[in-house]
């Protein structure tokens, strides 16, 4: 579970179009990264899908179902953002139980559901601490385990990694793609870096001014970029 469709999805911001009418097929379990330029549309297209903002016109499909107007907590995706957004006051544990006490699980699913998360991010001997008392590496991970214990069709990450040092990046790249091989759930990624796209992608999506210049798997885009544009983005030799 875990594909996604948009049909002619467009987005307009008053009278400027930010997403001109754009199709794209993200199939179940794939790793999908958006990339290009600051300001071409990567956040504004993920939100969409996430359903933060509505779509102008188009259609959005997640596993089939029309998924356009339906309410962000009920498209069954999960987002992660760029700054931790984690509760300062609430233990990890309790954050990342949070969005399974607001849906209101019982409270031994809960915490089984939190167990597993810890064990699978490491975070098990930090169930305890603040998040003032964890490192930027560690703050991510309780970011990420609130989004897998929602058990989502889908993650949605917004250049997760651009509050962290270079060598923590680099560590959570590598992270975050064996959670994609454990959990084999869709994400979309969404990064101005073309070096996280080339290595953590099954397809890289690259935009420019709101629209689709190239989709491929890094080596497609390497070795035919179809333009100049994307053999810049990618760091291909054309
Ligand atoms: P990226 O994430 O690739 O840097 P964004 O999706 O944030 O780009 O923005 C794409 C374009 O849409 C930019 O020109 C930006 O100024 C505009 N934009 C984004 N959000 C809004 C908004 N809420 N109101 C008006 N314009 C917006
Ligand atoms: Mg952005």
């Amino acid at each position: 579970m875990g594909r996604i469709t948009l049909d002619k999805v467009t987005k307009s911001f008053g009278d400027v179009e930010v997403i001109p009418p754009l199709d794209l097929t993200i199939e179940d379990g794939e790793f999908t990264v958006f990339v290009g330029p600051s300001g071409c549309g990567k956040s504004t297209l993920l939100r969409l899908i996430a359903g933060l903002e509505d779509t102008t016109s188009g259609h959005i499909c997640i596993d089939g179902n029309d998924a356009t107007n339906v309410p962000p907590a009920k498209r069954g995706l999960a987002m992660v953002f760029q700054s931790y957004a984690l509760y300062p006051h609430m233990s990890v544990r309790k954050n990342i139980a949070f969005p399974l006490r607001m849906a209101k699980l019982p409270q031994a699913e809960i915490d089984k559901r939190v167990e597993a998360a810890a064990s699978v991010l490491n975070l098990t001997d930090y169930l305890d601490r603040k998040p003032g008392q964890l490192s930027g590496g560690q703050r991510q991970r309780v970011a990420i385990g609130r989004a897998i214990v929602r058990e989502p069709a889908a993650f949605l990450f917004d250049e997760p990694l651009s509050n962290l040092d270079a060598a923590l990046r680099v560590g959570m790249r590598l992270e975050i793609s064996e959670l994609h091989k454990r959990l084999e759930t869709t994400m979309i990624y969404v990064t101005h870096d073309q070096v996280e796209a080339m290595t953590m992608a099954d397809k890289i999506v690259v935009l420019r001014a709101g629209h689709i210049e190239q989709v491929g798997s890094p080596l497609e885009l390497y070795k035919e970029p179809r333009n100049l544009f994307v053999a810049g983005f990618i760091g291909s030799p054309r």
